[in-house]
């Protein structure tokens, strides 16, 4: 997965909603995501993340899709 792409994706059954992108860089960067909120546009479920480093990303993804 390295230098890979992991789709972030509602991991609401039947939703799969992509989220956003992350191109993985290598480095196991910190991910300053805590506190950010987001919105469904699909299932409308709002969820808040938290912090993740790249690692976390790369080792709880499926076949390059993390569900959140
Ligand atoms: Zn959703």
């Amino acid at each position: 997965m390295e230098n890979g792409k992991i789709e972030i994706r509602c991991k609401r059954h039947n939703c799969n909603r992509l989220f956003m992108n992350y191109h993985v860089t290598g480095e196991n960067i910190e991910l300053n995501l805590q506190g950010i909120e987001l919105k469904c546009e699909k299932c409308k479920r709002v969820l808040r993340m938290k912090r993740y480093t790249e690692q976390m990303l790369v080792e709880c993804s499926a076949d390059g899709v993390f569900r959140i």
